[in-house]
């Protein structure tokens, strides 16, 4: 674990670092992944990060469709600009999510999902896709689907910010949370801003459009501002409309497994989730779509 401190002192520098992003696909669109990377893993719980877009939903509707695949141990945060997506899963449910409002998926021991187009939508498609790892009193738990239409926002500086998960300024988000984390998405405007931290959290900050000058640093699309336990503030100053997500939590006592669209603690774990999902266990339920259902070869480890 990073070294606690009470505020910013001289080796500020060295606790904030830019991760740069990879790119990536899921179903047939672009995405920029920051999370995990070989050098870093998770940001409090937050273990997945992909910032999916910006594409185009064309005539034909192609541009987006995430067929059938399980998941354990984690929430999905589904959070959109632009463009509108149907989510549907294992426990029956069918729900549009639009830009402004949140899908939270717990997975616990098991759930499936598809993520596909609505069929009417046309135009931009922009979002996020982010992996909250549950600690273990929840993991092994019963799977469920919260959407929320709208959500808790304060003015802060030059800065609207919308509390997706945790508490910000004495503001909090009515989604369901399993640990000690924080979600905030910020649309800043010319100016600076300053928003508190909790000094013993980590932090990442996302850009998703524009770009945002950080603790000296400019971050843009496809990068990710880490921050260290020990700030209690962060300054942002921005020169034209710029959208970031603001990810904080405790930084994990023991690291997580992530092999495919499991997040786990042993190879066990992962080698049985994928057993039963070949198999057609009843773990994972049933996703009432019309595309084939994903599936992998079992991990290197199953071989042996
Ligand atoms: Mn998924």
């Amino acid at each position: 674990m990073a070294p606690q401190r009470a505020r910013p002192s001289h080796d500020e520098a060295a606790d904030v670092q830019i991760i740069r992003s990879r790119q990536s696909q899921v179903g047939s669109l672009p995405v920029r992944r920051t999370l995990p990377q070989r050098g870093l893993r998770t940001v409090g719980p937050w273990c997945f990060v992909d910032h999916m877009g910006p594409a185009t939903i064309d005539d034909a509707g192609r541009g987006l469709g995430v067929a059938p695949h399980p998941h354990i141990g984690l929430q999905t945060v589904t959070w959109l600009l632009d463009g509108e997506v149907l989510h549907r899963d294992s426990l029956g449910t069918e729900q549009v999510i639009a830009p402004g409002q949140l899908n939270l998926m717990t997975a616990g021991h098991g759930v499936s999902h598809s993520e596909e187009g609505t069929g009417r939508y046309r135009g931009p498609i922009q979002g996020a896709q982010l992996w909250i790892a549950q600690p273990d009193e929840t993991r092994h738990a019963q799977p469920a689907f919260e959407h929320f239409a709208e959500l808790p926002a304060i003015d802060v500086g030059h800065a609207t910010a919308t509390v997706l998960t945790g508490e910000l300024d004495g503001t909090a988000s009515p989604a369901r949370r399993d640990s000690d984390h924080s979600g905030f998405d910020l649309a800043l405007r010319p100016g600076d801003t300053t928003l508190p931290l909790r000094p013993d959290y980590e932090h990442a900050l996302v850009v998703l459009t524009g770009a945002v000058q950080v603790h000296g640093t400019t971050a843009v699309p496809g990068e990710l501002v880490y921050l260290a336990p020990g700030f209690d503030e962060l300054h942002l100053t921005v020169d034209s409309p710029t959208r970031a997500l603001l990810l904080g939590g405790i930084p994990l006592d023991d690291p997580v497994l992530i092999w495919w669209n499991f997040v786990a603690r042993t190879r066990d774990e992962i080698s049985a989730a994928h057993r039963d999902w070949t198999e057609g266990h009843e773990r994972f339920g049933h996703v009432d779509s019309s595309r084939p259902r994903t599936d992998v070869d079992p991990p290197i480890w199953s071989k042996q």
